[in-house]
């Protein structure tokens, strides 16, 4: 019996080594299209691959699944975050977990999960066939897994859905955005621990840090809030209205801290207050924005005023122009639609035989090692399918 698995990213080879691992006696071979395997798994987390993240800080999975929480839901009861983790120790990669949950190898570089899959492969024996594109017809294969990874244009899909598959539009998400305010660009490196980033007039909303950059925004919160958006945001030609709460507070308790500040210093100008700790060069930018003039006290401060700042610190108005070219992570929303596969085994409702694992799938997550437990827990779950079904047939 054999297996092809289509596409050596993170979901490929994790699939086929635990394909493998269970049925030693099955033929696997990874087909790869371009010259390099696991050139993602190689630049990300900055080099050091967030593998995976321990969800301590995870109430509800829709918030960091914005796409196929529910199936993830079903699906990490087989595989989840544990697993993955007791995965790469009991297979030579020891894990460190980060202050924010995210969970990374200890050696702090990427390469040793790479080392780690390509040691077992060839343990293992399973073939790996690089500069190799692979024809579904060919029908020397039993199973075929399908682990191309996010594809940006839905014509690369066309085949799929000419077999009956629903392909949903791909489009981009975590990315940063472009904001034209050359006054907020000379604000770059500057970082607010406690923002919410939002679309007005839509329940898009994130929260977490913010970092202002020299060409609009980034940071976890405007990341996250690109992936909730993703779609809408594609559909508004990335152009949206976008506010900003800079103090991780409602509005009625930055009533209540500034009515409290402005009675401590009554006399201190407006401009030396910084209230919420904001990076005092951000707070100028904000009096300067709403025309506050920096020696306002608190005995000049009409009711008016008063309320336009609690506004500038909570709903502070900005455009986003465009996408920003300029990205830390990068996914695809979309993909093979989660109703053109069986939930329990991710097989293919129209082609027996056929099935897919990782980004190709219409699952994406949040950053934080998100994506790549998907990929983890949607290859383990293929690589038991087929395993299962190997381990069924009539013997000859
Ligand atoms: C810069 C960057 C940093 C990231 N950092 C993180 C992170 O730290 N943590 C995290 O959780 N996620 C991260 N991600 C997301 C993560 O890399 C992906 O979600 C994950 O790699 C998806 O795995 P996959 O195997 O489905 O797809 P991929 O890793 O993209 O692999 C798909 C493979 O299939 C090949 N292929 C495509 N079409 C064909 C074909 N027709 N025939 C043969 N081969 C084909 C491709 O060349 C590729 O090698 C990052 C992404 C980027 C771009």
């Amino acid at each position: 019996m054999r297996t092809a698995i289509v596409g050596g990213g993170a979901a490929g080879f994790f699939l086929a080594i635990n394909l493998k691992e269970q049925c030693p006696q099955m033929d696997v071979t990874i087909f790869e299209r371009s010259s390099r395997v696991l050139r993602k798994v190689k630049v990300s987390g900055g080099g050091r691959c967030n593998c995976t993240n321990t969800f301590a800080d995870v109430r509800d999975l829709s918030t960091v699944y914005p796409r196929g929480h529910r199936l993830m839901k079903r699906l990490m009861k087989g595989f989840g975050q544990n697993d993955a983790f007791a995965w790469f120790e009991a297979h030579g990669v020891p894990l460190t977990v980060q202050e924010d949950q995210c969970v990374f190898p200890a050696a702090q570089d990427s390469q040793v999960i790479i080392d780690c899959f390509l040691h077992h492969c060839h343990k293992l024996g399973i073939e790996i066939r690089t500069g190799c594109t692979f024809d579904i017809a060919d029908t020397a294969f039993d199973y075929i897994a399908l682990t191309t990874g996010g594809q940006p244009r839905a014509e690369s899909l066309k085949w799929l859905a000419d077999m009956g598959h629903e392909i949903v539009a791909p489009v981009p998400s975590l990315f940063t955005f472009s904001i034209q305010d050359q006054a907020l660009h000379e604000l770059m490196g500057t970082v607010v621990e406690q923002a919410t980033a939002s679309i007005p007039a839509t329940s898009y909303r994130a929260s977490g840090p913010l970092l202002i950059t020299h060409w609009g925004m980034s940071g976890p919160a405007i990341l996250k809030l690109s992936s909730y958006a993703a779609r809408y945001l594609a559909e508004s030609n990335y152009q949206a209205p976008l506010a900003i709460n800079w103090t991780g507070l409602n509005e009625e308790e930055v009533r209540q801290e500034l009515h409290t500040l402005f009675a401590v210093h009554p006399k201190k100008q407006i401009s030396s207050l910084r209230p919420f700790e904001l990076p005092t060069r951000l707070w100028i930018y904000l009096l300067e924005k709403e025309d506050i003039p920096l020696s306002l006290t608190f005995a000049n401060l009409s009711k008016k005023t008063f309320n336009r700042l609690v506004t500038l610190l909570t709903a502070d108005s900005y455009a986003i122009a465009s996408r920003a070219p300029f990205k830390d992570e990068f996914v695809t929303c979309g993909g093979i639609a989660l109703s053109s596969v069986n939930p329990a085994t991710l097989e293919s409702k129209h082609r027996p035989g056929l099935f897919f694992a990782g980004e190709v799938l219409d699952i994406d997550g949040i950053t934080g090692g998100f994506n790549f437990q998907a990929a983890w827990t949607t290859a383990y779950t293929v690589a038991q399918a087929i395993a299962q079904s190997f381990l069924r047939r009539p013997s000859i």
